[in-house]
């Protein structure tokens, strides 16, 4: 073995000054070493080639010290890198040493001690909520949260974040030296009583609550006494395997570090020979498909397993939508926040629905989680009664068994929700039991998404932990904090390394890794070489106070991990060029390899365009639908649906014959519309009890207190009214004057609301259904249609100058001159109650006219309709753009919108009437 590790320490290919490069007295084999040996990797191994010679470097060096490789300890960086590394020593027979991670080895040898209480655990989750104890034993923040909730919640995860770095960074040192690392780093903050002072008090917070933590893992490690350590060293310094080895070397034991890394300096120099194929596109969908397709090329070309690097994680999220098309196993290690999968959303809506203050739209997504795939008839069935009738509608019409499931369900979540303070245990077993009870077995006991689930909220523990069991939370902090468990936790769906074509990771863990090929898309300036933040609470002096690392350290060990790529034969960096209108350049890290080439005289590495493997397919366009229903036809018409009709015949078809309508609202806040109805039958109501012999006073008051007594039995009457009611006095006047200039023309009210349904002459049989605002008559028998707006008069105007085109005010008139014996004079204006300097009207010029042509218009297409005509989609003009119906009639898809000159193209012209 002594000659293999001469022959290691001199093979081609190592450079001279990559020779085992010995610090202080370390080298002579056979002698009792003292000093860590360090041995550098030549950078351009590849990480297929690297494992041999990590192998071999390995069994030869522990010969050549005489250590029993068995009792010897192996170290790499993380647990992906342990089955190559095993392999490779396997592969040279023999015994072979331990192969561990510092986390791996420290769980072999015994249970983490358990925390104290009070101190923080390293779970995001469940620190959270003792952080927020301690902010309020912090003088002045008690009452914190009542004041400013955002910052406080804010203060309690920079304290959560920064007391979990120190922690890592305590983790490092040595259990005898710990208690004065901690003292030293609570010297290291600032201490300031001026601008800042809240975050320094924040920052000491912190030292002080990481300093409780227990005792890491990891200090087992400091009792165990290897033969030999081996610590291979990628992507920067490990500060523990550093401590582990200067204290074992220290005591004889021999100690080897082989670095992969370059000079930490300029990692970039090392790897200048390497040629990494640079690729660019415009946009980051261009660069999705780029990414997809060099995967899919690599797989082709049998270079699996593939590693797509995810930089950009709604990039990468993009591609494996593309590449799960084309079915390639994928195995993705970064995984995806669990609050994004089916059994955590359906237990959040569960939870929501629980909330005494929550509304039928919560009780809706409550009611759908808990329903099995295919069996919600009922749940239909209550949802349309709702949004037809409202919430408070009784029961009837065959819905009782919907409404006795229904009160099942909220009989459930108010015994879940009682009382509202409970502990969190308490809350976590309410919780399992309602879960258990409500959510179907296949969203929720059978699907393994939801065994983790689970696992996060420890709703299968009998206890969370000691200190945090008995905090008392109120209903809704509960329910946040299962949202916050949900979005910081990770779901990684169970899809074997080994058995994948595509393995998608963190660059960080793609690092050594024996990757067929490797594409990392978002190697632009915005994603690739980023400086990386430190926690808020510990500044950058702090940080370098304490040993961690500052902002240069951390994007020096970035930068390692990146060179690392370089390793690889088969390297794809793929960038777009520009984010919307905005440019992108290069990363940095690029360009520094690009500077590194010039230094030696290479050429620069060229950027191509990324071929896109473009399908030239010929668009298939669909057609302009066009149904005919000249059986399906309604008996009867309103306004609004002639005015489709003439707009455009397929929107008559969705909305009257097919009767389609967008659902209702079931809990929006009062809008215009809201506001509108409330005015049409407070008018309503004035007119029909008016004293017209009453002082203007009088009558406004009166006019007033139906409008509120119309807003409080719609249930109108919260804050979201308050603009309404504020403007019901002013309003009042307006209208009082209005009116009483009326009265002086001699106008009567005559009737309001009035719902007619005629059968006019010429229309066999077709009958027209409305309800009329307000009729009035004048002292001669003049009749006059008022039709009440809250739009604009500047509008209503600008709608009357074609008055042919104006549907509504015709149709109403329509049904007066049909509904009278001996067609009186008649005259139609829409009223605009909006304006706040008066009552504005608009007189439709010529109704009588309007109205005919609209008869004589309507009895032709109807005609043509029963007799086969299609109600084509016509697609023209603005209507388009508000139109419901535009998913159905599929307008964006249409290959031509020119119209041929079959079928029926749209009403008859109105001009060719009048
Ligand atoms: S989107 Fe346009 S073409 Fe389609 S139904 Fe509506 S109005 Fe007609």
């Amino acid at each position: 073995m002594v000659s293999l590790w001469a022959t290691l320490c001199t093979c081609p290919g190592t450079r001279q000054d990559a020779h085992p490069r010995e610090s202080g007295r370390a080298r002579a084999a056979g002698t009792s070493l003292s000093t860590i040996t360090t041995y550098h990797m030549p950078a351009e191994l590849s990480p297929t080639a690297m494992w041999p010679r990590v192998a071999r470097h390995t069994l030869a060096w522990l010969d050549s010290v005489g250590a029993v490789p068995r009792d010897a300890v192996l170290v790499l960086p993380f647990a992906e890198l342990l089955p190559p590394c095993r392999r490779a020593l396997a592969a040279e027979g023999g015994w072979m040493p331990r192969v561990e991670t510092l986390r791996t080895l420290a769980a072999s040898l015994g249970p983490a001690e358990a925390p104290a209480a009070e101190s923080p655990s390293g779970d995001r989750a469940l620190d959270q909520l003792l952080a927020e104890r301690w902010l309020a034993s912090l003088p002045g923040l008690r009452d914190w949260r009542g004041r400013d909730p955002a910052a406080h919640a804010q203060a309690i995860a920079d304290v959560v974040d920064a007391a979990h770095a120190l922690m890592r960074a305590a983790a490092g040192q040595s259990p005898p030296q710990r208690a004065d690392w901690w003292a030293a780093a609570a010297l290291a903050l600032p201490a300031t009583d001026g601008p800042g002072a809240r975050e320094a008090a924040l920052g000491r917070l912190a030292v002080h609550w990481a300093s409780l933590s227990a005792a890491p893992a990891t200090d087992r490690l400091h009792d165990l006494a290897p033969s030999a350590w081996v610590v291979l060293q990628a992507g920067g310094k490990d500060g523990l395997a550093e401590a582990l080895m200067q204290r074992d070397s220290d005591r004889g034991v021999p100690c080897l570090r082989l670095v992969a890394d370059a000079d930490m300096a300029d990692p970039f120099e090392a790897h200048s020979a390497a040629a990494p194929r640079l690729a660019a596109v415009p946009s980051m969908e261009d660069e999705a498909w780029a990414g997809a397709a060099a995967v899919i090329d690599a797989v082709s070309g049998g270079d699996t397993p593939v590693a797509l690097i995810a930089q950009d994680r709604l990039l990468v999220r993009r591609i494996r939508a593309l590449l799960e098309r084309c079915d390639l196993r994928v195995a993705d290690e970064s995984g995806w926040a669990l609050s994004t999968t089916r059994a955590a959303s359906h237990l959040m809506a569960l939870l929501r629905a629980t909330r005494p203050a929550a509304g039928p739209d919560a009780w809706l997504d409550g009611l759908k989680a808990c329903a099995a795939p295919g069996a919600t008839p009922w749940l239909d069935q209550l949802e349309r009664h709702w949004r037809r009738a409202g919430i408070e509608a009784p029961a009837g019409g065959g819905l009782d068994a919907s409404f006795e499931r229904w009160q099942t369900h909220r009989t459930h979540w108010q015994a879940f929700a009682a009382p509202q303070r409970q502990s969190l245990k308490r809350w976590l077993q309410a919780l399992s039991e309602l879960a258990t009870t409500l959510l179907p077995a296949s969203f929720w006991a059978e699907d393994p998404v939801a065994e983790r689930v689970r696992a996060a909220l420890r709703l299968d523990q009998a206890s969370v932990r000691g200190d945090v069991d008995g905090l008392a939370l109120s209903l809704d902090d509960f329910i946040a904090w299962v949202g916050r468990v949900l979005e910081q936790a990770t779901y990684i769906a169970p899809v074997s390394v080994d058995a994948a074509q595509v393995v998608i990771t963190p660059l960080a863990r793609a690092i050594l890794r024996p990757f067929g090929a490797v594409v990392l898309p978002g190697a632009d300036e915005r994603q690739l070489g980023v400086p990386q933040p430190a926690p808020e609470l510990l500044p950058e002096a702090s940080l370098r106070a304490m040993g961690m690392d500052d902002a240069t350290a951390r994007q020096q060990r970035a930068a390692l991990g990146f060179t690392q790529l370089l390793r690889h034969p088969k390297l794809l960096l793929l960038r777009r060029r520009a984010e919307g209108s905005e440019p992108v350049g290069s990363s940095r890290w690029v360009d520094r390899l690009q500077a590194a080439r010039a230094l030696r005289g290479l050429a620069p590495l060229p950027e191509s365009e990324a071929p896109l493997h473009l399908v030239r397919c010929l668009p298939q366009p669909t057609a302009q639908p066009a149904p005919i229903a000249a059986q399906a036809l309604p008996d009867a018409v309103s306004a609004t649906a002639v005015e489709a009709l003439r707009a455009c015949p397929y929107r008559f078809f969705a909305r009257a014959v097919l009767r389609l309508s967008e659902a209702e609202e079931l809990e929006a806040d009062p809008g215009k519309r809201d506001f509108g109805s409330l005015l049409h039958e407070a008018l309503y109501r004035f007119h029909e009890t008016r004293d017209a012999a009453g002082t203007p006073e009088a009558q406004c008051q009166h006019l007033v207190g139906l409008a509120r007594a119309s807003a409080a039995r719609a249930g109108l009457d919260g804050p979201a009214m308050l603009p309404f009611a504020a403007g019901l006095a002013a309003f009042a006047e307006r209208y009082l004057v209005w009116l009483l200039a009326r009265d002086a023309e001699g106008w009567q009210y005559q009737c309001g609301e009035t719902d007619m349904l005629v059968a006019p002459v010429g229309l066999d049989g077709l009958r027209l259904r409305g309800r009329i605002d307000r009729i009035d008559r004048q002292r001669g028998g003049a009749v006059q249609v008022i039709d009440y707006k809250t739009g604009s008069a500047a509008g209503l105007r600008d709608k009357l100058r074609e008055p042919l085109e104006d549907t509504q005010l015709a149709f109403y008139a329509a049904q007066v001159l049909s509904s009278e014996p001996v067609p009186p004079v008649l005259s139609a204006l829409y009223v605009a109650l909006d304006d706040r300097q008066a009552i504005e009207t608009v007189l439709h010029p010529e109704v009588t006219a309007s109205a005919q042509a609209l008869l004589n218009g309507l009895a032709r297409d109807w005609q043509r309709l029963r007799q086969g005509a299609a109600l084509r989609a016509l697609g023209e003009g603005m209507v388009c753009d508000t139109c419901e119906a535009r998913g159905l009639c599929r307008r964006d898809h249409w290959a031509d919108p020119a119209l041929d000159a079959i079928g029926f193209d749209g009403p008859s012209s109105p001009e060719a009437d009048a």
